[in-house]
């Protein structure tokens, strides 16, 4: 069914296709769908009813090693790494169809695992993985190789080759989104991929390799296995026979992948991490409301469990309290959490009872280290059932307070005042994140200083999470090493090699 008749559908029919709606969530090695070897699975958390609804394999490194050792043969067999580029597009063409056709049961799976709107599946997620697939599938015959120039009695081309297995360990916050930002270079350039998913949000992936299968793509080539990080996650890491890892997911986990790396064979790893963005509205704001807007939105959308959400609002202080006013004006009624499959609901459950705990965690301690809690923070009472929260505004933090400094992944806004810029600066820099920062004036000196002078990957003038698949999508500091999204992606799946041609006897 199109998008645009999923869109009408009301929550009743949405509620009834969920109870009719039959899955499996499984490993997919070599083209099969499996379960662990040991037979072992663990419960799937269905956090906005509170309740499980269903199972995963609990795979094992014995497990893991299947996955790699397929990947390995498919790989050399170039059944996929030395197809002619224009066949690997067509298939990566036809996958990208695939899962637009299929967008009502992989939407439904992303939200049954994390309780995230229907909504947002089908304007976000969904339609950003097809477009992931159909952006890389466009690239693949346009990379061309090099000749360098060297002496006349020689000649020296580059060319640009495959990594061959590459492991891929994403979290949970986009299932389908955050695979595929990984899944579409890596396929694009020809290696062979091991997808381990995160334990809260396991199901759509294996649904996503059998589409690559009835799109063509060989078996082998694209592999699931689940499990739980500290098991199957890490076994990906520290195999012997992985190329790189791609890795999206907490700082502290992302460090541990070059430990991995170092502890077994020097597999290259890329990282997206976490962050801390700040967005900063100066008093010549052209448009208010529209900052205002954008800082709600900033912070709520995906319940705050966004990499680049805006949780730091700096705002200077002759506009401080019209701001805090404004936002808590604007924001009352947006974002109320509720059935995640009712197309009206903007705000769902946070993925799990514990992420809740550790959230509401930050909300007591903002208010322990003196923070004014504007509104929210608190459980509503008619959704105990599930992993719910009130969207939270804190002001009056410092940039001392924890609310200023850790990443919370839930959605609460800390509101900080600032002098100017240059204050503004100096805490947007005191972090150990750099992913993304925003900054809202109409004075282009002081918007060009901040783009060239803030520690961040992603920088939005007038706006915040703007953007397409050409932007390089990724951060500075602890908020990892990588770039996703752009042609730079393409470059991370794969390796140059110097060829040196002697001629002439
Ligand atoms: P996480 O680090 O707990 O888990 C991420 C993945 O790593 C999961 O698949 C998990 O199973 C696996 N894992 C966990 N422990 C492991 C171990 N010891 N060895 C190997 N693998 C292990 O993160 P999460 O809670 O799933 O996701 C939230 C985090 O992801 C946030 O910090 C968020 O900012 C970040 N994130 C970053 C981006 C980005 O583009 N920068 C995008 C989305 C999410």
């Amino acid at each position: 069914m199109p998008i645009e008749d999923l869109q009408q559908r009301n929550a009743e029919a949405w509620r009834q296709r969920v109870a009719g709606f039959a899955y499996g969530v499984d490993n997919l090695i070599d083209g099969q769908r499996r379960p662990a070897l040991s037979g072992a699975t663990f419960e799937v958390l269905n956090p906005a009813s509170g309740r499980p609804h269903t199972q995963a394999p609990r795979s094992s490194a014995e497990d893991v090693d299947l996955a790699v050792q397929a990947a390995r043969r498919a790989y050399r067999s170039g059944s996929w790494s030395r197809l002619a580029p224009r066949e690997r597009m067509a298939v990566l063409y036809r996958f990208a169809d695939l899962v637009e056709a299929r967008t009502e049961a992989l939407a439904m799976l992303d939200v049954l695992d994390m309780g995230k709107p229907i909504s947002d599946m089908l304007t976000v997620d969904v339609p950003g993985t097809v477009l992931s697939f159909r952006f890389f599938a466009e690239t693949i015959d346009k990379l061309e190789g090099a000749v360098t120039s060297t002496s006349p009695d020689a000649l020296h081309y580059i060319l640009r080759q495959p990594l061959g297995v590459v492991g891929l360990i994403v979290p949970w916050n986009y299932p389908l989104l955050m695979a595929a930002w990984k899944l579409a270079p890596a396929l694009a350039m020809g290696n062979a991929v091991v997808l381990k998913p995160a334990e809260q949000s396991p199901s759509s992936a294996v649904l996503l390799a059998e589409l690559f299968l009835e799109a063509g793509g060989p078996p082998g080539i694209f592999n699931v296995v689940q499990g739980l990080g500290a098991e199957a996650g890490a076994a990906l890491a520290l195999h012997m026979d992985v190329d790189k890892i791609g890795f999206t997911g907490s700082v502290e986990v992302g460090k541990q992948m070059f430990i991995y790396a170092g502890q077994s064979n020097m597999k290259r790893v890329t990282t997206e991490c976490g962050g801390k963005s700040p967005q900063i509205i100066l008093e010549d704001v052209a448009d208010f409301d529209r900052a205002v807007s954008y800082a709600i939105n900033g912070i709520y959308a995906n319940q705050g469990e966004v990499c680049n959400a805006g949780s730091r609002i700096l705002v200077q202080a002759s506009i401080y309290e019209r701001f805090i006013e404004r936002f808590s004006a604007m924001a009352n009624g947006l974002y109320v959490p509720g059935d995640p499959f009712d197309p009206a609901t903007r705000m769902g459950s946070l993925v799990s009872f514990e992420q809740q705990k550790r959230v509401l965690g930050y909300i007591d301690k903002a208010r322990a280290e003196g923070g004014r809690l504007v509104f929210g923070g608190d459980v509503p009472e008619a959704l105990a059932h599930g992993a719910y929260i009130n969207p939270a505004l804190y002001a009056d933090i410092t940039p001392a307070m924890t609310l200023a400094r850790e990443e919370v992944f839930g959605p609460v806004a800390a509101a900080i005042k600032v002098q100017d810029l240059d204050h503004a600066l100096s805490i947007a820099n005191d972090s150990i994140y750099g992913l993304a920062a925003s900054v809202w004036t109409r004075d282009v000196d002081n918007a060009l200083r901040f783009a060239r002078d803030v520690e961040a990957g992603i920088v939005w003038v007038n706006c915040f999470d703007h953007g397409d698949m050409t932007q390089p999508w990724g951060g500075f500091k602890q908020s990892g090493n990588g770039r996703d999204r752009c042609l730079e992606a393409l470059t991370q799946y794969s390796q140059t090699k110097s060829v040196w041609v002697h001629l002439g006897g």
